[in-house]
């Protein structure tokens, strides 16, 4: 399989060179040639397979022979050996909707779905190729302890991660300085998100800096995250009883549209998936384009759900080539059309295409506690603030299409990753689980740091020439 640039500007690479390119050379964003799809009989087949071979079935059609099979087998088995469960994304029954819990990796959140396997596939593609990455990036929590754990230990990788000294929580900060590999580098900076996103920036800048330094990042944007992600929309299908299967409806708790997109994707791929439910918080730009066809940047708000407070959708670009009917120019002009104005507007065509496999809520804080709390008094089940967004979209839809079949919702981390905001929902805090309850006994390393580039850089330049 061959992979392209949603601008069209790049010669058609491997998979593998499009692993290692993470975002394209002309600014857009990578996709496979073309979707591979799987017939209703495949699919059909597909659900007698535990999960790690389902991903390998789906993710050959993706690689083709750029990973000989035996070798692209282990890679998964370590990756999602890792996880607590031997089925790695449960499905669960919570009152009358289901609930996939993508949170059992090491981090309690989805990303580790996606970032445990993108680490194995950096060494064994760093190795092939005889070369090292530096990964660098900064984190407000959740992204930056998945990053770490996806490739702490791996040989040939260092990752340094930026995260606002005293303003990530408790849990998220013990989960990155525990880690004591040789090659992780917490880097506490005497500043907010924003300063390390901006230092992070300024390095990638740095060109030379960048090339002698063999400089990477971590973000929503690499392919091999979608493509992970994909696979847990096809073991939901295969957790459900069969006479739920036909035309169900998933809701995605969304910030960057990474995850949904991987539905998006699955969907088109053949998976019987009615309707993907965008469920956004008071960041609600995503919203707003499912609701009026305009995409127009607002102000980042701080919410209950941190990890979904995202203005800019990085992975929204993938689905705009789409939408276009995969004309890069036509794409080019949206994405110039955003840059000049801060909006871009799609016609009524468009529109309507969009609204067929998309529908939109946006949730408030005082719904995210209303909605621990009903489904903890009914159920006994705790969600997370990110997953009551998305059970507070699915009951709002339930409302307006009660004849629609099944709803799966995607919990996308463990309630007692953000005590806090459970306690305020239900008066006390979620029980925690014996892992995240010894992280507070374990040893920690960071270091602390001005927020200036210079220094930082300084930094990075002395770990690597020791
Ligand atoms: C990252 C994250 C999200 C948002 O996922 P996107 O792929 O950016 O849409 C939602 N919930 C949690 C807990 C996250 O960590």
């Amino acid at each position: 399989m061959k992979y392209i640039s949603t601008r069209g500007g790049i010669d058609p690479v491997s998979f593998n060179q499009a692993i290692m390119m993470g975002l394209a050379s002309d600014g857009g964003l990578l996709l496979p040639e073309t979707i591979p799809t799987f017939s209703a009989a495949e699919i059909e087949d597909l659900t007698e397979l535990p999960y790690n071979q389902l991903a390998l079935a789906i993710f050959s059609r993706f690689i083709g022979d750029d990973i000989p099979q035996d070798d692209l087998r282990r890679l998964i088995e370590n990756s999602y050996a890792t996880f607590s469960t031997k089925t790695v994304v449960p499905l669960e029954r919570v009152g009358d909707l289901y609930i996939q819990e993508l949170f059992h990796g090491p981090t309690y959140a989805f990303k580790d779905v996606a970032l445990q396997f993108l680490g194995n596939l950096f060494e064994y593609l760093l190795a092939r190729e005889k070369r090292s990455l530096n990964i660098i990036g900064a984190t407000s929590g959740d992204t930056g302890s998945a990053a770490i754990h996806g490739v702490r230990g791996k040989a040939n990788i260092n990752i340094f991660i930026l995260y606002p000294h005293g303003k990530v929580s408790a849990v998220q900060e013990k989960q990155m300085t525990s880690v004591l590999d040789d090659n992780v580098f917490n880097l506490a900076i005497k500043g907010n998100f924003d300063d390390g996103q901006r230092i992070v920036k300024e390095l990638f800048a740095d060109l030379e800096f960048k090339r002698n330094y063999q400089l990477g990042a971590v973000n929503s944007i690499n392919w091999a995250r979608i493509m992970a992600q994909i696979v847990y929309y096809f073991s939901a299908y295969n957790q459900l009883p069969v006479a739920a299967r036909k035309d169900f409806s998933v809701v995605v708790p969304t910030g960057n549209f990474g995850n949904i997109f991987a539905g998006w994707m699955a969907k088109e791929m053949g998976l019987p998936i009615k309707r993907l439910i965008l469920a956004t918080n008071a960041n609600d730009i995503l919203y707003r384009f499912i609701k009026t066809g305009t995409y127009s940047l607002g102000e980042v708000l701080p919410t209950l759900s941190p990890s979904m407070d995202i203005q800019l959708a990085s992975n929204f670009e993938r689905y705009l080539y789409y939408l276009n009917d995969r004309n890069p120019q036509q794409l080019k002009n949206m994405v110039a059309e955003f840059t000049t104005s801060g909006k871009l507007a799609i016609n009524s065509d468009l529109f309507k295409k969009m609204t067929i496999d998309f529908a939109s809520t946006r949730v408030e804080d005082q719904a995210i506690l209303t909605t621990i709390r009903d489904v903890w008094q009914k159920t006994g089940y705790i969600l997370d603030p990110h997953t009551a967004t998305g059970v507070s979209a699915a009951q709002e839809y339930r409302v307006k299409h009660p004849t629609d079949t099944a709803i799966v919702c995607l919990a996308t981390a463990h309630p007692a990753k953000f005590p806090d905001a459970v306690e305020q929902a239900i008066g006390t805090p979620p029980p925690v689980p014996p892992a995240i309850a010894a992280l507070e006994k374990l040893p920690c390393r960071f270091d602390l740091i001005e927020a200036d580039t210079a220094e930082v850089k300084a930094y990075v330049m002395g770990k690597l020439n020791t």
